[in-house]
């Protein structure tokens, strides 16, 4: 390989996180990186995301080891990069006996190991800030970090770029992969190896690929709240989250909890909204969210959905939510078939997609991965 600017071991289509994970697993290795990404920062699903590494509740298959492989990950990086850890920690507040008797069931299986089941008066003791009314148990889990994703995602980069003299090539769309030439808008670039990670880009590299594995596009509202006045003790969900993350949703106590869910919360289910509350170094609080399935990006964010996500904060914390600061849309890949897509359209061409909404979780152990696969 000969030293010209121009040419590298891998290039990496995307600078969210599932490119910047692929990147330093490949760095990792001492190989020569450049990551084109078409913006002039990431600005998609990664840096819109709650920031939530969710390890607990994660669907085994796919999922779950590898959130415990990027927890690991997160940890290190973080300490290296100077990314904060803001919180840690789960906190599945259960308001339906339903849900207690899923947790109880959960708490069982292997994936809860270092889990706890709190009584209400035990949870009240821990965290008396939270009033849930009508409280039934509280699942505690240590595993979950959580990072402020608009700042750790451009820290990563920027780490990446300093310390393993990763390339950035930044608003610079790559138009067409015919390794080892990329044609990007800014000229072509040469590397052995390519991994496209284009988050929900459905249309600009491979389409046909991504069609054929029935990848769509999922939309989410999210909101930021004030500084609550108290503190979490870690992120928090509730019974609502039971029956979206596969860990628990697959348990068959999950169906009574469903039916129940249904009727007394249908219209919450339609929106896709379960809760999750994540707070901030600044004590404000990032809330969300909904799920709506629609090719097309959504830019019209509804008040109904965002009532309806305030509403189960306040059964959730028995107070009300503070003032709204920032609303947001956010958009992701899915596909109902599979966690994520690693597919090879080319040869030393992976393209990369994490279709579940767990890229923070992931990524990390993904990219290991992958790199490992075409390195190896
Ligand atoms: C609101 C919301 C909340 C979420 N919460 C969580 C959470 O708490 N925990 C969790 O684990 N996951 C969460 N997720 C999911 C997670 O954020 C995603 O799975 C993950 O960010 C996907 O990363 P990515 O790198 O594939 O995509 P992206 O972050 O979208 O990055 C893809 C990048 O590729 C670039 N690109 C695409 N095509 C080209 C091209 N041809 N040329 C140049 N550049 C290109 C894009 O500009 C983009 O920057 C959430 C997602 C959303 C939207």
């Amino acid at each position: 390989m000969t030293n010209s600017p121009r040419e590298f071991d891998l290039a990496v289509v995307g600078a969210g996180i599932v490119g910047l994970s692929c990147a330093l697993a490949a760095a990792r290795r001492h190989l020569r990186v450049v990551v084109i990404e078409r913006n002039a920062r990431a600005c998609g699903a990664s840096v819109r995301n709650f920031g939530l590494v969710t390890v607990t509740g994660q669907e085994r298959e796919g999922v779950w080891h590898r959130a415990r492989r990027s927890r690991q990950v997160w940890q290190e990086v973080a300490a290296q990069a100077g990314i904060p850890i803001v919180n840690q920690g789960l906190w599945v507040a259960a308001r339906r006996r339903e849900s207690a008797a899923l947790l109880e069931a959960f708490l069982h299986s292997d994936m809860a190991e270092g889990c706890r089941l709190l009584t209400p008066s035990a949870a009240r003791q821990q965290c008396p800030d939270l009033r849930t009314s009508g409280l039934e148990a509280v699942l505690w889990s240590p595993h979950e970090l959580r990072v402020e994703s608009r700042d750790a995602i451009p820290r990563l980069a920027e780490w990446l770029a300093r310390d393993y003299g990763v390339t950035f090539r930044w608003e610079t769309a790559v138009h067409a992969v015919d390794s080892p030439r990329l044609d990007t808008s800014r000229g072509a670039v040469s590397a052995a190896a390519t991994v496209v990670c284009p988050g929900d880009d459905l249309v600009t590299l491979f389409p046909g690929r991504l069609a054929a594995a029935g990848i769509g596009r999922c939309t989410l509202q999210m909101l930021r709240l004030e500084n609550p006045g108290f503190a979490l003790p870690g992120t928090v969900m509730s019974d609502l989250s039971l029956v979206r993350y596969g860990g628990f949703a697959s348990l068959p106590e999950a169906g009574a909890l469903r039916r129940r869910l249904e009727s007394e919360q249908g219209e919450y289910i339609r929106h896709g909204i379960h809760l999750i509350v994540a707070q901030a170094s600044d004590g404000s609080l990032v809330v969300g969210d909904s799920h709506h399935y629609d090719p097309a990006t959504a830019p019209f964010a509804d008040e109904r959905v965002a009532g309806l996500i305030l509403d189960e904060y306040r059964a959730v914390t028995g107070q009300p939510p503070p003032a709204v600061r920032e609303r947001w849309m956010g958009t992701y890949a899915v596909a109902s078939e599979r966690a994520v897509l690693v597919d090879a359209p080319l040869p030393r061409v992976r393209l990369v997609v994490v279709t579940s909404g767990v890229g923070a979780s992931t990524g990390f152990a993904i990219g290991e991965e992958v790199i490992s696969e075409l390195f190896d």
